[in-house]
């Protein structure tokens, strides 16, 4: 096994702790990521995804368990370290893309930089640099409302990944955009993981857009299910078993 980048040992948590609406929604997960691997996470509605995704990535905070990135146990650390850890490690694509309306795109793109207290120059220079390989270098003085749904999705992907994360952690990034701009998000994302071995670990009901990672994993009722490596299949015949196993699944909710 190579480096292990992201584990959690009996992750479990439970929302509304003691109180009567008491719901365990993750069952104590234990789950390894090595660096570099393009995980995707799939499962019926309902099932603990987002749960998961925010629990791993210091969104949220487990009820029992513990998540280590890159060796680090998160949750030990105090507020402001987490901050500081979950902006230079962690990069977030959401499906809202998140982008302030009151910030013009720079700002949007600018903002971990300007947290992180980098100077001026060099933000510009790295916003600069980053908008040109998105493509979207004529938009910066935009506000997101002036711009295209893939505009703007490629501003949340430039703000995700200027400080240079380890990992992308991506909940339905392409459930807003059509088919077009999911297949360049995808494009943008695997040359990412393939060449910058960058780790992705996203969320996505869409078997096509699971086709391009390199193992599935698949939650059911607060638990992983399965587990399945790409290894030596073809895109194809990947995509073929995604779509067997959601179909599966989805058969035991018929009548
Ligand atoms: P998924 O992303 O797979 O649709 P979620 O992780 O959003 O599933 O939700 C898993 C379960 O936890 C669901 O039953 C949901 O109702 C419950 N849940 C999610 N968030 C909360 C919350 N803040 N308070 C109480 N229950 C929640």
């Amino acid at each position: 096994m190579g480096e292990i980048i992201l584990e959690t040992r009996k992750l479990t948590k439970i929302y509304n702790l003691e109180r009567e609406n008491e719901f365990e929604a993750l069952h104590g997960i234990d789950f390894k990521v090595e660096a570099g691997e393009f995980i995707c996470v799939m499962g019926p509605s309902g099932s603990g995804k987002t749960t998961f995704i925010n629990n791993i990535s210091t969104v949220d905070f487990p009820t029992k368990g513990k998540v280590f990135i890159d060796g680090v146990e998160i949750h030990t650390m105090s507020a402001n370290e987490m901050g500081r850890f979950r902006s230079r490690n962690l990069g977030f694509v959401f499906q809202e893309f998140n982008l302030l309306d009151t910030h013009t795109m720079y700002e949007n793109i600018a903002m971990p930089l300007a947290l992180a207290k980098t100077k001026k120059e060099e933000i510009g220079r790295r916003v600069e640099e980053m908008a040109r390989q998105m493509s979207i270098e004529g938009i910066l003085r935009k506000y997101p409302g002036e711009c295209s749904g893939g505009q703007r999705q490629r501003g949340a992907i430039c703000r995700a990944l200027i400080m240079k994360p380890k990992i992308i952690i991506a909940d339905e990034p392409t459930g807003n955009l059509d088919r077009a701009n999911s297949n360049e998000f995808l494009a943008i994302i695997g040359r990412l993981n393939r060449e910058q071995g960058v780790t992705v670990i996203m969320v996505t009901h869409d078997p096509l857009i699971a086709s391009y990672s390199s193992r599935l994993v698949y939650i059911k009722d607060g638990l992983i299910e399965r587990n399945m490596e790409r290894g030596r299949m073809s895109q194809k015949e990947y995509f073929d078993k995604i779509t067997e196993i959601n179909a599966s699944e989805s058969r035991g909710f018929l009548q």
